[in-house]
């Protein structure tokens, strides 16, 4: 049997793999167990932002894996310390909770929002808040609380019940923001830049506007940066770019450098509503994960990476326009911040990423019609020119179908 058939014995089936086995990988590259070599501007879904086995994350697992890979959370752990320091520094002396993925990290989010809720009760008739506004067209995980919270019905389909306590306005409009808070509300929960969303940037003004709604109406606004943040549009972190401070910020996914580690960073008045008992997680803040993290928070806050997303992103942004013009029966829009960026397409983007694959080179479509790139942060313009080369190629056999 081969590895197709094997998968489909032995694993359950919720995922439409594509045909290729990886089996090595080094910076923007990785190798086919046939040998074939291919340029990733997927990074395992915005994963191996800092590249393929950076050697500085693989010599932290090693020391540390032969040190100590686990204990428990019931005693201190210091690579788990030195990471939270770490992270504290960059967001407001905050406090952390670490987890193992950007689902928990949100479903953290949500437990917090939700305590605080409780205890910072409605100023008119002293009832506990638990209502969190959320987006359409959001992702927030796949755990039942997280996928309530996502804006998505073909996410829903055949889950129901979901839990209450989740209301959805529309991104980028500040009037259906308003009309869904109510006496319960406790929190905004949002991505800055909706991923699996279809690359959907928020406007300054919009994000500023959350932030005063929930000054004046005493509501904690969480960024769920499990995507955007770390690097990925040219600040460590999505909201640098738009100057507004979130209470609650959640990251997951580039943060372990490959492996799995998720973190719920709140500020400190804030976190300190969650007390013994109140959450826990029995691998979260894993040592080995957490020394990984730690070399990967100092690779992207090295300002040349950070400069060098920005311009090899807008880079990107300007060649890929290039294209638009070109193929533009096919293209209908281009956006982007940084390195993560979208095509929209007038037709649907699977075969493109079919035909890319054949061609060594690793994209995503997400909403059907939208073309996303997750690069590592470590390419170059050069690379940029490979990718659209080879789009061209795709696109013009497309055109000529
Ligand atoms: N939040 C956002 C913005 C995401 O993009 C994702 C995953 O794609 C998640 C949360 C869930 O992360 P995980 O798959 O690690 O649970």
């Amino acid at each position: 049997m081969n590895y197709s058939d094997l998968e489909k014995k032995y694993i359950f089936q919720t995922y439409k793999r594509n045909p290729v086995l990886f089996v090595k990988g080094k910076g923007k590259y990785l190798w086919d167990d046939k040998g074939k070599k291919y340029l990733d501007f997927f990074s395992g879904l915005s994963v191996c932002s800092v590249g393929h086995c950076h050697p500085k994350v693989v010599e932290a697992i090693k020391k540390q894996s032969e040190k100590l890979i686990h204990t428990s959370n019931l005693y201190y752990l210091k690579p788990q310390i030195e990471l939270a320091k770490m992270l504290s520094g960059m967001f407001f002396g905050g406090k952390v909770f670490f987890s193992n993925s950007g689902a928990e990290a949100n479903e953290c989010a949500i437990k917090l929002a939700r305590k605080w809720g409780s205890i910072n009760k409605n100023v008119k008739n002293k009832a506990g808040r638990y209502e969190i506004i959320a987006f359409n067209d959001s992702f927030h995980g796949r755990t039942i609380a997280t996928l309530s919270a996502t804006g998505q019905k073909k996410f829903h389909k055949d889950f129901n019940p979901f839990l209450s306590g989740f209301k959805f306005a529309e991104f980028n409009n500040i009037a259906s923001v308003k009309k869904q808070i109510t006496g319960k509300t406790c929190a905004i929960l949002i991505e800055p830049v909706q991923g699996e969303g279809g690359i959907n940037i928020a406007e300054k003004g919009f994000l500023k506007e959350l932030r005063k709604i929930c000054d004046k109406n005493k509501l904690l606004l969480i960024f769920d940066e499990i995507q955007c943040g770390l690097g990925r549009t040219g600040k460590m972190f999505a909201y640098e770019n738009y100057g507004v401070e979130p209470d609650i910020l959640t990251i997951a996914k580039s943060l372990g450098g490959g492996l799995p580690i998720g973190a719920t960073v709140a500020k400190p008045n804030i976190a300190d509503t969650l007390k013994y008992g109140d959450h826990g997680s029995t691998f979260g803040g894993n040592p080995v994960c957490c020394s990984a993290a730690i070399e990967v928070l100092k690779i992207v806050s090295n300002k040349k990476l950070l400069k060098n997303i920005k311009e090899v992103g807008e880079y990107f942004i300007l060649k890929l326009k290039g294209l638009q013009n070109k193929h533009s029966s096919i293209i209908k829009d281009v956006r982007g911040i940084g390195l993560m960026i979208g095509i929209e397409l007038k037709i649907e983007g699977k075969g493109i990423v079919s035909k890319c694959l054949e061609k060594g080179l690793l994209i995503n479509c997400t909403q059907d019609k939208i073309l996303r790139f997750l690069p590592p942060l470590i390419i170059n313009r050069k690379d940029v020119d490979t990718v659209i080369d080879i789009l061209d190629d795709v696109l013009n056999a497309q055109t000529s179908v």
